[in-house]
């Protein structure tokens, strides 16, 4: 039996010294660059003030969130500060049933990824990805990028059922087969009714253009190269300029720049507009 969650804190606390001394004189880069992705960070939220032309005279704005905002709270608030830490949902979640619990393995595999260390079940001598275009690296990154039937397309279709729960368990009318392309047969993934209310009346005798249907794409992108003949497996794909430092949110603004690009404009330019908003979410903390 491993020890518990709390036995093990209390230990690391009795000794913390020791552990503030290695933490300072820490060299390994790539436990570094995964510290670097958990500290906490801090997000400008843009307001409606910074619009230009403020969304009430052009609702034509590529963006639906300032609309969003804006339904919610007319008039023009202040931009916000808003502060965000990666690990801090591990305070907040607990098991409510005995079936609830994650397996041993999981853990592991979530923890030495996080830390940035070897998965142990990876040790030993390298395997062949049945992609058989690469070999699978110890720290798991191959197998985070890997495109070969089909992990990836089971857990992108977990993560995008699980979001239409989530959506639909607040009352909005959710759809995620069927769902209106954008050309052809290329589509986004979660469609929700009715979601975009483009102005609030100023007067009751205000005409309200009709709501219009949102349309979701989800991606999982991974900060590290992991099928690259190019670049090196392992390194960082978003680097700050100046420095080298990681960049916490380099790879999902790169991904919902891509998916924007794609997909906005051809819905907005149906018969019947409809609004596109790219989900994207990395492995720095899954
Ligand atoms: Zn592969």
């Amino acid at each position: 039996m491993p020890p518990s969650q709390h036995a093990l804190s209390k230990q690391v606390m009795k000794n913390w010294d020791f552990w503030k001394h290695k933490i300072a004189n820490a060299t390994n880069n790539r436990m570094l660059e995964q510290w670097a992705f958990h500290k906490p960070q801090i997000i400008r939220a843009t307001s409606t003030q910074d619009l230009d032309p403020p969304p009430l005279a052009a609702n034509d704005h590529p963006s639906v969130l300032p609309h969003e905002m804006y339904a919610l709270e007319p008039g023009d608030p202040p931009s916000r500060t808003l502060t965000w830490k990666p690990l801090g949902f591990l305070s907040h979640i607990k098991r409510r049933t005995n079936d609830d619990r994650f397996p041993l393995s999981l853990w592991e595999v979530w923890f030495c990824t996080q830390l940035g260390v070897s998965i142990p079940e990876l040790i030993g001598p390298l395997r062949q990805c049945s992609c058989n275009a690469f070999q699978i690296d110890l720290f798991g990154d191959h197998s985070q990028t890997c495109q070969h039937k089909t992990a990836a397309t089971q857990v992108h279709d977990w993560a995008v059922s699980r979001l239409a729960g989530i959506l639909g368990s607040v009352g909005h009318r959710v759809k995620i087969n069927k769902i209106t392309p954008a050309t052809g047969k290329e589509r986004g993934d979660v469609e929700i009714r009715d979601y975009v209310v483009l102005q609030k009346p100023r007067d009751v005798t205000d005409c309200l253009p009709p709501p219009r249907t949102l349309i979701l794409d989800f991606t999982l992108t991974h900060t590290r190269f992991g099928r690259s003949l190019v670049h090196s497996l392992g390194q960082l794909t978003h680097k700050r300029r100046s420095d080298g430092a990681p960049e916490p949110d380099g790879a999902l603004r790169a991904v919902a720049r891509k998916k924007i690009i794609h997909y906005r404009q051809l819905y907005i330019n149906r018969p019947e507009p409809i609004a596109f908003m790219p989900v994207a979410v990395d492995t720095t903390c899954l």
